[in-house]
């Protein structure tokens, strides 16, 4: 590994600055989801039972700069001592005199980092704040990675650092998968546009055996094959864009699935009266809602000569029933030779955890990442600057 871990740490009797991601949804000031919350726990543990002081550092919503009360990890505070199962003190303005005043097995959340206006311009005047309150520098946010800020990039540069647990595992998942991976690898990308992953399928072309193209962005790539799709969504100007890298796929020797046959309905609402037709034949007054049966086949196909899956993007509007039925089908199987040993499987994306959950099948694949916007950009093969920072 290129960075180190807490197992590399010696940590008795220092205090540890911890960069984690505890940014929970919440409704009228209660967390509704503590997962994120969850996932830190580990980390914490593992830095008290080498006899480190945790000082929690993370953001919270989007402030801006600025301070805002209702965005106060104050509100975080009850579900974190919950996670824990112990005290946690908040600092609103911390100092390092207060921090060495506290036992050494006391665990700190510092107010939202965000709060400062350079927190997200990464100014060294911060960064240097804030590695003043500790001697060792632990980033378990990888969910933050992608954002080269002071608590998660500056600060790195100025003490020991390591990865967290969670980080940790993030790393190692999403290498396996696509740094070093067990070949051939198959990637689904779908969702709603090409626009929004266009560096995405740049990047999988040139790494990836077979690249399915799946949901609302297929549309776009069937036009860009001269194909009618009716009143499907699709991005018309993209049609170029699409041809391109169709072109660079052929040249990278990636093989691109697209659908082959389509289920399309006159209204985008669940249940609405649909049938199967080839791809090549969407009713003027019709649009594609999710790729059908010989569609799934020839995916399926795929997933069994392939070792490695990775996947970002439904591969139809799976919120309405039945559209879901490729996106579930696909998922299912995936899981199924996950589960059998046949392949290490990816995923990652809001919407496409949400779709395997609804599959019932998160559990079942290899590593599925939370972490949003830095797994995007991991997949678009970025470095990301928290983990860079990390290696260096
Ligand atoms: P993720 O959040 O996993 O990265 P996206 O946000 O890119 O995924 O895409 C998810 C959205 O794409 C869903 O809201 C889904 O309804 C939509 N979508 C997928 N296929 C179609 C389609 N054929 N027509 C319209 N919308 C679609
Ligand atoms: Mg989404």
């Amino acid at each position: 590994m290129a960075w180190k871990t807490l197992d590399d740490m010696a940590l008795d009797g220092k205090t540890v600055l911890c960069r984690v991601d505890i940014n929970v949804p919440m409704e009228a000031g209660r967390v509704t989801d503590a997962t994120r919350v969850e996932k830190i726990v580990p980390t914490v543990f593992d830095i008290l039972a080498k006899g480190g002081r945790p000082v929690l550092l993370a953001h919270f919503d989007r402030p801006k700069g600025k301070v805002v009360p209702e965005m106060s990890l104050r509100h975080v505070q009850p579900a974190l001592e919950a996670a824990l199962g112990r005290a946690v003190i908040f600092m609103e303005r911390p100092d390092r005199a207060s921090i060495d005043a506290l036992p050494q097995d006391a665990v700190i959340l510092v107010e939202n980092t965000r709060f400062s206006p350079m927190e997200e311009t990464n100014d060294p005047v911060m960064a240097r704040f804030l590695a003043g309150l500790g001697d060792v520098f632990c980033n378990d946010a990888f969910s933050a990675a992608h954002r080269a800020h002071a608590s998660t990039e500056g600060v790195a540069h100025l003490l020991p650092n390591c990865a967290g647990r969670l980080m940790a595992a993030e790393l190692k998942a999403l290498e396996a998968a696509l740094g070093s991976p067990a070949r051939p690898v198959v990637a689904v990308v779908g969702g709603a546009k090409v626009s929004t992953k266009l560096e995405l399928l740049g990047n999988l072309v040139a790494k990836v055996d077979y690249l399915v193209i799946g949901g609302g962005m297929a549309n776009t790539f069937l036009v860009a094959q001269g194909v009618e799709v009716g009143k499907s969504l699709a991005e018309r100007d993209m049609a170029p864009t699409a041809r391109e890298i169709l072109d660079k796929a052929k040249a990278a020797g990636c093989r691109i699935i697209l659908p082959i046959d389509v289920v399309v309905a006159r209204a985008f609402a669940a249940n609405a009266p649909h049938e199967t037709v080839p791809a090549t034949a969407c009713p003027a007054d019709a649009m594609i809602l999710d790729a059908g049966p010989a569609t799934i086949a020839v995916i399926v196909d795929a997933f069994l000569a392939s070792k490695t899956l990775i996947w970002n993007g439904p591969l139809g509007a799976f919120e309405l029933t039945p559209f879901d039925r490729a996106t579930v089908g696909v998922a299912r199987t995936a899981a199924q030779l996950t589960r059998d040993g046949h392949l290490i499987s990816v995923a990652g994306g809001g919407d496409t955890v949400a779709a395997l959950n609804q599959a019932g099948v998160a559990e079942d694949f290899t590593f599925i990442s939370t972490a949003g916007g830095a797994f995007l950009e991991w997949m678009e093969g970025k470095e990301l600057p928290g983990v860079a920072a990390l290696r260096a």
